[in-house]
């Protein structure tokens, strides 16, 4: 790129947000000058996938569902078809450790009520919901949950809260990460009744499927980049309103756009837009994991099938839980091998993080010989640990989510998108990504519909 050369589109940070919402707007406008920024030496951010000894690991995501249109849209667009790999939730189940064991839950909240991992008065008490009258106030998880369902709902809670956030249900706040289902409570006075209601009118397509690819989730990330400028190793420090565009100062240059997208993680967004507008807090709590890899021979190890499992804290074990890799996606392990992928630390266990590797695998393979039968030491074991963490969505969230409207409302030019902000999920980046590319061509306020009813999976 030229020196001083004048955008159309500036985007900051070559993660999937910004690497999404190029594509979408090229789609729209493929006469647009965009450039995109990205201080690291690789694009992906969160996304890195990790290949050793025909070992497939993933440093961030191990998979997104196949069920939002615009996710949809965009693998279409980048036509890698045969590269796609997915496992339905039709076919796995995943576990929760309760009391030392592994039971199988089922793929939905609602039917969790009818199975049998619940007393009948646990049961009975979750009826509570019909009559129970909504919170007006911001609640953490926990205590919505308790409210509505009572106590015995939390350990499941626990488990998706963990299996998605890493996160601590007695901060996060329901009101900022599930704003869809605080809607269905006032609207319909009962979170089931809404569900059933709302469902009428959604169409029935069965449940989704896991997604991710033959070679790992960087595949993905890498096709999108090849069709987009990108000047790696470039951070920007500072962006400022400039008459009717935008300057950008870097550390190799300074640049002028008419448009800026803002797409990093929530706080690496908020040291840049504080000195435009002061933001209501500086940073947002974060929760980091280390993934355990171990790969066996398939004789040494019986995993069970399914997706794998997830501890709630209240099992005071050393592992969030782990993921049957190789049952999801079997290429994953060269001929004969198998692999799993053992979560540990999270917003409960920051410390564990400090833990060296031949800790971490040691502590995680006491804690699966108690849940399986492990007749050999692994052949292959490797542990992940990224810079990259979780934004945590904790109460006083809302405050930060309304700052982002308002100052994206405030100055023509600016849109923030990405990691955090309403949301930590592929899918939820991607769907903000094209919002983004609408707003291009529509000029509109975000249309985006935060409210909507995510689905929940385990
Ligand atoms: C361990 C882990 C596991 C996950 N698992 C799942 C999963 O199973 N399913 C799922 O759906 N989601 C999962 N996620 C979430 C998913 O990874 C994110 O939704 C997604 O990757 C976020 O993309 P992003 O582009 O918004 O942010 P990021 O990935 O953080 O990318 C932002 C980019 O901006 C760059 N940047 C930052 N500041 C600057 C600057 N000043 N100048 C230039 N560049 C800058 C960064 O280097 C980075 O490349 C997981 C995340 C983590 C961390």
């Amino acid at each position: 790129m030229k020196k001083n050369q004048h955008l159309d589109i500036a985007i900051i940070g070559a993660g999937l947000s910004g690497l999404a919402a190029a594509h979408f707007i090229k789609k729209i406008h493929p006469d647009y000058h965009i450039q995109i920024f990205e201080k690291s030496k690789r694009v992906g951010g969160a996304i890195q996938t990790h290949t050793q000894d025909g070992f497939i690991a993933e440093a961030g995501p191990h998979g997104y569902l196949d069920n939002v249109d615009e996710s949809r849209e965009l693998l279409n667009d980048l036509n890698i078809n045969q590269h796609i790999r997915k496992a339905s939730l039709n076919n796995f189940i995943r576990y929760l450790c309760l009391n030392g064991r592994l039971f199988p839950i089922p793929q939905h909240p609602l039917k969790i009520i009818k199975s049998d991992i619940m007393p009948f008065w646990s049961k009975v008490r979750v009826l509570g919901d019909f009559i129970k009258k909504p919170v007006e106030s911001e609640q953490t998880i926990a205590d919505w949950a308790q409210h509505r369902f009572g106590k015995a709902i939390l350990p499941f809670i626990d488990a998706v809260i963990t299996g998605t956030f890493a996160g601590d249900i007695n901060k996060l706040s329901i009101d900022a990460v599930y704003p869809g289902i605080k809607k269905l409570e006032k609207e319909y006075g009962s979170v089931i009744k809404g569900f059933f209601k709302s469902k009428k009118t959604r169409k029935k397509k069965g449940l989704p499927a896991m997604t991710n690819f033959k070679q790992g989730m960087s595949f993905f990330i890498e096709k999108m980049a090849e069709q987009h400028s990108i000047q790696l190793e470039t951070t920007v420090l500072a962006i400022k309103p400039d008459q009717d565009s935008w300057k950008i100062t870097s550390d190799k240059q300074i640049f002028k756009a008419s448009n800026i997208i803002v797409a990093t993680n929530i706080n690496q967004a908020l040291n840049l837009l504080n000195p435009v507008e002061k933001s209501p807090f500086l940073k947002v709590p974060e929760s980091r994991i280390a993934n355990v890899v171990l790969g066996f021979e398939a004789s040494g190890i019986d995993i069970p099938p399914g997706f794998g499992y997830l501890a709630p804290q209240k099992e005071n074990r050393f592992a969030l839980g782990a993921m049957f890799s190789t049952h999801m996606f079997p290429e994953r392990a060269p001929e004969g091998h198998v692999m799993l992928e053992v979560m540990v630390g999270g917003r409960h266990h920051p410390d564990y993080m400090e833990l060296v590797d031949e800790d971490l695998i040691e502590k995680c393979m006491i804690d699966l010989t108690s849940l399986m039968n492990i007749s050999q030491n692994p052949v292959f074991t490797h542990v992940i640990k990224t810079k990259e963490a979780f934004p945590q969505l904790e109460i006083g969230h809302l405050k930060i989510q309304a700052y982002q409207k308002n100052i994206a409302a405030k100055y023509p030019g600016l849109f923030i998108t990405g990691f955090g902000w309403n949301g930590i999920g592929m899918n939820e980046m991607i769907k903000e990504a094209k919002t983004v590319a609408d707003q291009f061509s529509t000029k509109n306020e975000r249309s985006a519909n935060p409210e909507q009813v995510k689905g929940i999976y385990f």
